[in-house]
């Protein structure tokens, strides 16, 4: 039960602190509460539930229970088995700037709970009919009180059993101009789920039940921290998870990752935690996001839980009025050990794609994560102290066998545990990738002269890019030169490229300078790299003779990320034996 120092589950995941016991509500200081962060915290129905959770979090409870009804704007209940308010307390909970867990401005530098500025039931109490049933473990009783527009009606002796019931109904009835901004019924309630949803991965040993006008949405047992983000993000199944875990700067993190496959269409899947608490923040999440590079489509966005635990002092997180953004000290070097930490654990674990056995009648069309592989997890600390950064053997591809082409695209081969179907185009195009940018890195990318300079017509635009960036087609191996003022001649061609055609070739690249390709991101050298390598790539449709086939496989084994193509499509899939047999119906 909630009470004691260390009794808090809600405290135990996130930070290793216990949060002290203190209950006795006090009106903060003029001058302390002025330098807390202002504003409004009750935005719409969700902002309500957020902070009455975190409330009975805050309370050390062991479960919560959210119900729900009229997308909260006819009920919010939430109901917690915390520490209670004594009865005396309870006008004062209501009060603005009355809180039982900071009482000086130094206090601020090293909180720990969720909340601390005391405004938010009274915001909540002057924009709702509010009941509050409460009860402390000593108390013979509970209290009841009653608010309407900020005023108590009534203070009551009551029975209920420890901890907190607070009841907010008709939302917003005296701020008619606040309900115009409210989004539809339903997308008020996803925003519900998505809080509620958050709190639960924040403090993952508190039982968590969410109910929408009586139908159970949500209902989880405690659990550990890796099993309870699998609930939110994949379904309940931690095996569909990459684990990582890393120093950074001033602390540590811990995440669970969703392999590239599971990828998004919005960020509506990436949640990120500072000490625990969940938070937004553009720079973890672009780092974090930086780690999934080219692992995923372009316009595609990774699904993550992350949580980032560092010294107080390292972290703000009273710049924002509901404590949703923080800021960190030292950005740049956490945001490259973030990025780092992430991409050695998706690199490192197991990413060829498996087909799914679950749609028997087109065994073909669902493409899903590996059921049994496990999630990886990467403990950075070892190698740092190692001084490497190497890729672990798990990256690389199985022992092959070819056993042919299909429809002239794919390349068939027996692995270890089954069947190994390979797009050619896209192996192809990693393999000559990352040899271009590993020549690129030497300085040492060779051209080949040719026997006669091409002459290419430009237009100014074109002319103007290829005098621009003459620099970086020089160090991909292209010499070109301007002759004229409407034509460029070709004089020789990267190596890589056997007979590339030249003009072709030349409008291709300046094509990519100018970010005209498909997804064009990165600088545009790197634009440069990835069209030359996909214009000279094997293509769907080409036919393969059995030695093409085994350099290709020989070529892809030895790449950094033989498991995608730089456009974010997989270059392999996996059928296993065991889903033959099911599909043979033979287990
Ligand atoms: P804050 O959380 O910033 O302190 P609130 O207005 O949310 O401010 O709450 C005011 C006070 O009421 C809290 O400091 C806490 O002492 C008490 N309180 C609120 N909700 C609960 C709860 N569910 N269980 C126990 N105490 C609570
Ligand atoms: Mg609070």
């Amino acid at each position: 039960m909630g009470g004691g120092p260390g009794a808090n589950p809600a405290r135990r995941d996130g930070c290793s602190e216990p949060y002290p016991a203190v209950s006795r509500i006090r009106v903060l200081e003029r001058s302390v509460a002025e330098r807390i962060a202002a504003g409004e915290v009750v935005e719409r129905p969700a902002s309500v539930v957020k902070e009455l959770i975190e409330n009975s979090l805050d309370a050390g409870t062991t479960s919560v229970t959210v119900e729900v009804e009229g997308a909260g704007l006819h009920l919010i209940r939430v109901l917690d088995d915390g520490e209670g308010i004594a009865a005396g307390d309870v006008p004062l909970a209501l009060q603005r700037f009355a809180t039982s867990k900071i009482s000086h401005i130094e206090d601020l530098d090293g909180v720990r709970s969720y909340g601390f500025r005391g405004e938010a039931l009274a915001s909540i109490a002057a924009v709702a009919r509010v009941t509050m049933v409460t009860r402390t473990a000593d108390a013979g009783r509970a209290t009841r009180a009653v608010v309407t527009g900020g005023e108590p009606e009534r203070v009551e002796a009551h029975g209920a059993p420890q901890g907190t019931m607070l009841e907010v109904r008709t939302l917003f009835y005296n701020t008619p101009a606040r309900l115009k901004f409210l989004k539809s019924p339903a997308r008020e309630q996803a925003l519900i789920a998505d809080v509620v949803q958050r709190a639960a991965m924040a403090a993952p040993k508190v039982a968590v039940r969410l109910v929408f006008d009586g139908r159970e949405a949500i209902r989880w047992p405690p659990a550990e921290p890796g099993q309870r983000v699998a609930d939110v993000l994949s379904g309940g199944k931690p095996d569909g998870l990459v684990s990582v875990t890393a120093r950074v700067p001033a602390g540590t993190i811990r995440g669970w990752l969703v392999r590239p496959e599971g990828s998004r269409p919005t960020r509506a899947g990436q949640y990120l935690f500072v000490n625990g608490r969940p938070i937004q923040s553009a720079m973890l999440r672009r780092a974090v996001e930086q780690g999934y590079a080219q692992l995923i489509p372009v316009g595609r966005f990774p699904v993550f839980a992350v949580f980032l635990d560092v010294e107080p002092g390292q972290v703000d997180v009273n710049v924002h009025p509901r404590k949703a953004e923080v800021r960190f000290s030292d950005e740049s070097r956490l945001f490259g050990a973030v990025a780092r930490a992430v991409r050695e654990a998706l690199l490192a674990s197991p990413l060829v794609r498996q087909v799914a056995p679950t749609d028997m009648a087109a065994p073909f069309a669902g493409v899903s994560a590996p059921p049994a592989a496990g999630a990886v997890s990467l403990v950075l600390e070892a190698r740092e102290a190692a001084g490497t950064y190497a890729v672990g053997s798990a990256t690389r591809l199985p022992a092959l066998r070819p056993i042919g082409q299909l429809l002239r695209t794919y390349i068939l081969a027996e692995g270890p545990d089954g069947l190994y179907l390979v797009d050619q185009h896209a192996a192809h195009e990693r393999v000559l990738y990352e040899r271009l940018l590993a020549a690129r890195h030497r300085g040492d990318v060779t051209s080949q002269g040719l026997a006669i300079p091409a002459a290419v017509d430009l237009t100014p635009a074109q002319m103007t890019l290829l005098v621009g960036h003459n620099d970086q087609l020089r160090l991909l191996g292209f010499d070109v030169e301007p002759f004229g003022a409407h034509t460029a001649l070709v004089r020789a061609l990267p190596t890589l490229i056997p007979n590339g055609a030249p003009a072709a070739l030349l409008l291709l690249a300046l094509a990519a300078l100018n970010g005209e390709e498909e997804g064009a991101g990165g600088d545009p050298l790197e634009r440069l790299t990835i069209a030359t390598a996909c214009h000279t790539a094997i293509r769907a449709g080409d036919p393969l003779r059995p030695a093409e086939i085994d350099a290709l496989l020989a070529d892809l084994a030895a790449t950094e990320d033989p498991y995608t193509c730089f456009h974010g499509r997989p270059t392999v899939i996996a059928v296993s034996g065991a889903t033959l047999e099911r599909w043979f119906l033979r287990s």
